[in-house]
């Protein structure tokens, strides 16, 4: 029955009862993708269609994949220069056509979605009169290309703003790139059916096919108003002004294109035609895919993050190894949030703390935890009780008889952390993995109070645990590769992204943070307006504001660090810089007594009865600001983001960083800098004229600002030799 096309990306399957099954099958791949292959399968199944047509009585699109299919093809899409402009709008066109004329079939097609259908997937299945999803595990449906710096462009936003109307195709599907598993999906109107298997959903397809002979998109039927009214109706035309404002806010300025040109393809694509719709689409599709901002985000969140999770810094040869119970020394807010996470991903823990009252309150934030999701009906009682009986709180060291993996987050004091894990190194497995939750002490110190170091590594965790998705992973001396191996898949276990890292102080991710709150402090220091500077984070695009960053670190953590750094340097014999921020400091904590919010009062005033960030404090502009300062806010934003990426090189020439796409997804999950850079190396990558243009303006801030913008060796000798920061 099966008869293969011209081009074999999409099979041909003709069934007795006159239904056609175009199965997506990319004999060269393991997922389908949008590639030359696929395009030229859709026109000839679209070509064959039209000439059977009348022995067809009805189309099912499946794939036979465990995936429904991926999307577009971007190990293509990413080489992609605006001097392929044409090309990129050729081949979207093409697309859209393939798809259009199937639609336009007056047969009815149904999407049987067997799987993820992400992208161009769900652009596939919208192309469909009816779509049934299996409720399979994982099983994602939803258009992210927003998330890569993209937008729909297989029709996508032409047909979503149709189906839901502009305001909720724009809300649920397009600006936030949502992904939802297919119960969800039905809610928000994306499917029409969902099935319990593959047999069921097939059999719905076919009564689809039974009961509409002749079917047509809403769209396509005469007199059909998009959901909502278009633009042109009175009431939307009130709203609309409103849309680019929220925008504008929800994005602080920073310089993503992708929702503006989505918005504008939504807008405008809903005030004319649908062939028109799709014309407007592709052209804002380009503007985008020839740029360089879906370049970034395409190699950090799909490549670097790819190769982070699979495993590239992870040692070969060591067969990976579940952990099935965990200690947890400390059940303070680290405690708890790992405690919280191990138990989520199905880890038994054991949750010990000094007294069994400290460690039940650490148990307690699972608890709280698990009542919000209850409320939000993200988990279930059930759920609920078997993560909690996971969690056993206690005082007592014997408990951990057993645990194959230990995660230490008591007080940062190197003699308790010592004392903690000898109470417990004789009672736990013999070959478990030994982690401390440090966040400033060296690990290579810290194994020292250990029998066994080459067990011990860092396992460095960012708050709230819960939520934040890195975990710097990091090697001491004498870390052996099974213990690194280990950890990595304990991390991978509990469902977060590691890095790996030497041993250093600060490792990556703290040391590089320091630079950009530093050069936010200086320049308050400098005489800079503090409500600039804060506007200037977030033009840049940092998710958080500078000063408010450094009043929840506490300004006198940085000193401590400082001092102890310095310590150091001098003892090695090496010269101490002090930073330009480091006198705002002094004067904030010794002069105004503002330490920061955990002491009710640092660069912000803070509300006594709620303890919520009320405003910048007024004396910051009465003992710092000068009337006549003149710093350009370019130069604002890029020696924030000048100073981290800096300091990254130098982390790769001092050997703590080995690889690069570890430093881009550790500088984006785990530090805030911003995503469309594609994370800290690759800014330098993306840089307007490649390296040698960083170079060149690292050197004008150097001349402008202080030696610490100076190009590091390893910078300027890649620049002169035209490579790029890559694995
Ligand atoms: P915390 O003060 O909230 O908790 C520390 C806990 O350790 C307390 O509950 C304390 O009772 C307990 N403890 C003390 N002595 C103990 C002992 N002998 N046995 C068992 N428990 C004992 O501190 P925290 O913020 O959770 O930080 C813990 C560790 O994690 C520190 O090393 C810190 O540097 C590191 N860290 C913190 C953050 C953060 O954002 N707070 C981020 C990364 C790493």
């Amino acid at each position: 029955m099966s008869t293969p096309t011209a081009a074999t990306a999409i099979r041909w399957e003709r069934g007795d009862d006159g239904i056609v099954t175009l199965v997506l099958d990319d004999p060269a791949q393991s997922a389908n993708t949008m590639n030359a292959a696929f395009i030229a399968s859709l026109t000839a199944v679209a070509d064959r269609l039209e000439a059977e047509r009348d022995s067809v009585r009805g189309v099912v699109i499946t794939s036979a994949k465990k995936t429904f299919f991926a999307g577009g093809d971007l190990k293509d899409m990413i080489k992609i220069g605006p001097g392929d402009a044409q090309r990129a709008y050729d081949t979207s066109m093409e697309v859209k056509r393939g798809l259009r004329r199937i639609e336009t079939l007056g047969r009815p097609v149904v999407a049987a979605i067997n799987g993820a259908a992400l992208g161009g997937g769900f652009e596939i299945a919208l192309a469909c009169h009816h779509r049934v999803a299996l409720d399979a595990p994982g099983s994602r449906i939803g258009c992210p290309e927003v998330t890569l710096g993209l937008l729909p462009a297989g029709g996508g936003v032409a047909r979503t703003v149709r189906l839901l109307g502009v305001a909720d195709a724009l809300l649920t599907v397009l600006l936030e790139g949502r992904q939802y598993a297919p119960r969800r999906a039905l809610e928000a109107g994306l499917v029409h059916e969902v099935a319990d298997s593959p047999e069921d959903m097939l059999a719905k397809a076919r009564a689809f096919i039974d009961a509409h002979p002749e079917s047509r998109q809403p769209w396509d039927v005469k007199g059909y108003k998009i959901p909502g009214g278009t633009p042109a109706h009175p009431k939307f035309a009130a709203e609309l002004p409103a849309y680019p404002a929220n925008l504008r806010k929800q994005l602080g300025g920073a310089p993503y294109p992708a929702p503006r040109n989505i918005l504008a393809a939504a807008v405008e694509g809903a005030q004319v035609d649908f062939e028109t719709a799709q014309i407007i689409e592709a052209r804002y599709f380009v503007d985008l895919v020839t740029g360089q901002t879906a370049k970034n985000m395409i190699q950090a969140f799909f490549f670097d993050l790819q190769a982070v999770n699979s495993g590239a810094s992870r040692p070969d040869g060591i067969a990976p190894r579940q952990v099935r119970k965990v200690g947890v020394l400390g059940a303070g807010m680290m405690g708890a949030g790992i405690a919280y996470s191990c138990a989520k991903a199905g880890i038994d823990v054991v949750l010990k703390d000094v007294s069994a009252e400290a460690a039940a309150k650490g148990k307690a934030y699972s608890e709280g935890l698990l009542a919000k999701a209850l409320a939000k009906g993200r988990t279930t009682e059930v759920q609920r009780d078997e993560l909690l009986a996971r969690i056993t709180p206690t005082a007592d060291p014997g408990d951990l008889a057993g645990c194959d993996a230990v995660i230490e987050a008591v007080f940062e004091d190197p003699a308790l952390k010592h004392k903690v894990f000898q109470e417990i190194e004789g009672i736990v497995a013999p070959d478990a993995v030994l982690c401390s939750n440090t966040s400033t002490l060296p690990i290579t110190l810290l194994a020292e109070g250990v029998q066994r170091p080459g067990d011990f590594i860092g396992l460095h965790f960012f708050s709230p645990v819960d939520k934040m998705p890195l975990v710097e992973i990091i090697k001491g001396e004498r870390t052996g590769d099974e213990a690194l191996a280990r950890a990595f898949d304990l991390v991978r276990q509990i469902r977060k992204t590691p890095i790996v890292v030497n041993d250093s102080r600060g490792f990556f991710t703290s040391r590089v943070i320091s630079h950009f709150m530093n050069e936010g402090v200086a320049l308050v220091g400098e005489g800079v307006e503090p409500a600039s500077v804060e506007q200037a984070a977030a033009q840049a695009g940092y998710p958080a504001k500078v000063l408010a960053l450094m009043d929840e670190l506490t300004l006198t953590l940085p000193r401590k660090i400082r001092e102890e750094t310095r310590r150091a340097v001098e003892e090695a014999g090496g010269t101490w810089r002090p930073h330009p921020a480091d006198a705002v400091i002094d004067r904030m904590v010794d002069e105004f007594g503002r330490p920061g919010r955990s002491g009710g009062a640092g660069f912000y005033t803070y509300d006594e009865a709620t303890g919520r960030r009320a405003g910048l404090w007024p004396g910051l502009r009465e003992h710092f600001t000068k009337p006549d300062v003149a710093v350009p806010f370019e130069d604002m934003k890029e020696r924030m983001l000048f100073s981290e990426a800096l300091d990254t090189v130098r982390l790769l020439e001092e050997g703590v960083l080995t690889s690069v796409a570890d430093a881009n997804i550790g500088s984006i999950l785990g530090i805030g800098f911003p995503g469309w850079t594609g994370g800290v190396l690759q800014y330098i990558n993306g840089y307007e004229g490649g390296l040698p243009g960083f170079v060149a303006r690292a050197r004008e801030l150097q001349t402008r600002y202080g030696d610490r913008f100076a190009p590091p060796e390893l910078l300027l000798d890649k620049a002169s030799k035209g490579e790029t920061f890559t694995d």
